[in-house]
């Protein structure tokens, strides 16, 4: 009743009513419950594989410098630059010398290109699931990913027949182990740009591996002898695309410095991080980190991202 009265006195264009729109979309909600149940249960499955949560870094004198270009954000604190986490790789590598295992629930802000906007997979701001194992290999962290795929979706399953969420009973449970697709043969196969019509073609996820050393940020491990990463992308089946990202890292001051001086990143502003570097304080490990939203976009069989928040930061626009 009350609803209706407010109705009737707004113009259905405003701002307000757009975000009281999407509030209360019937999609919006759907997907946000399952996100809730998404995250819930990543935390329990890593929890029972011997992680740490730590909280989040928002900010920091140093953040991931990313392999694509986004806008700098930034805040003054007491006369120092501290950036907005664009990531926390560097985070996860130091506090590897606290825990063996860890993983951070970590809002992520990236200053997108506005023509983003309309890719259906890019918010400015959105969160990752980031995990990191000292002394781990990459194929450890895939191992470990694809159960915990299943463990999501066996428990998103599980959590609709407990009637906590509404979600398609075509949502399929993925088989691991995932096929292994290096970046060359995915290249070889579909030509450059690849990712969408692999994404397309696929039933079950994909790992892409091996990228080209110049497509990826300087911390991931070259490996020796050749121009390509102990890396790997997860890519989803029906065309959403990459969820998450990760590898092998580089941890030897010296192959750190070869790889941002090949890069051209600034060496000032990962003083702090190269620092530790030279010290030997840097474990060697593995990681990854997958995006919530886009997980939760391809759970929920959801065309665009915003539809994954309440509150979406749709690049180039101005939000709530
Ligand atoms: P990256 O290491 O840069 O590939 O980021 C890790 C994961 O975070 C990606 O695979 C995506 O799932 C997610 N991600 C990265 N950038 C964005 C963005 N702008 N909007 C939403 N999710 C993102
Ligand atoms: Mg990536």
């Amino acid at each position: 009743m009350k609803e209706e009265r407010l109705k009737t006195q707004k113009p259905e264009s405003s701002l307000s009513w757009q975000t009281y729109g999407h509030l209360t979309d019937p999609q919006v909600r759907q997907a946000v419950s399952v996100q809730s149940e998404l995250i819930w249960l990543s935390q329990s499955f890593l929890r029972n594989e011997g992680f740490v949560q730590l909280l989040p870094t928002i900010i920091s004198p140093i953040t991931d410098p990313l392999n694509n270009e986004v806008d700098e954000a930034s805040i003054n604190c007491y006369d120092n630059r501290y950036r907005l986490t664009q990531s926390m790789i560097f985070h996860k590598q130091l506090s590897l010398n606290a825990y063996e295992k860890i993983f951070i629930v970590s809002p992520n802000i990236r200053l997108e290109r506005p023509f983003k906007a309309s890719t259906g997979v890019h918010l400015f701001e959105f969160t990752q699931i980031d995990l990191e194992v000292r002394n781990g290999s990459r194929e450890d962290i895939m191992d470990l990913i694809e159960h915990l795929t299943v463990y999501i979706a066996c428990g998103l399953k599980e959590s609709a027949l407990n009637g906590r969420i509404d979600i398609s009973s075509e949502m399929s449970i993925p088989t691991i182990p995932f096929e292994k697709v290096s970046y060359r043969q995915a290249e070889d196969r579909f030509g450059r740009g690849f990712e969408v019509q692999l994404s397309r073609e696929i039933k079950n996820p994909v790992w892409l591996t091996d990228v080209p050393v110049t497509k990826r940020e300087f911390y991931d491990r070259l490996k020796d002898g050749t121009s390509v990463l102990d890396d790997m992308d997860l890519i989803l089946p029906q065309g959403h695309g990459e969820v998450l990202s990760g590898g092998r890292r580089e941890h030897e001051y010296d192959r750190i410095i070869r790889r941002i001086e090949m890069k051209g990143v600034s060496q000032d502003s990962l003083r702090w991080y190269l620092d530790l570097a030279r010290e030997g304080l840097i474990p060697p490990s593995s990681g990854c980190g997958f995006g919530v939203e886009r997980l939760t976009k391809y759970f929920c069989g959801i065309d665009d991202i915003a539809q994954t928040r309440l509150f979406p930061k749709v690049p180039g626009t101005l939000c709530l």
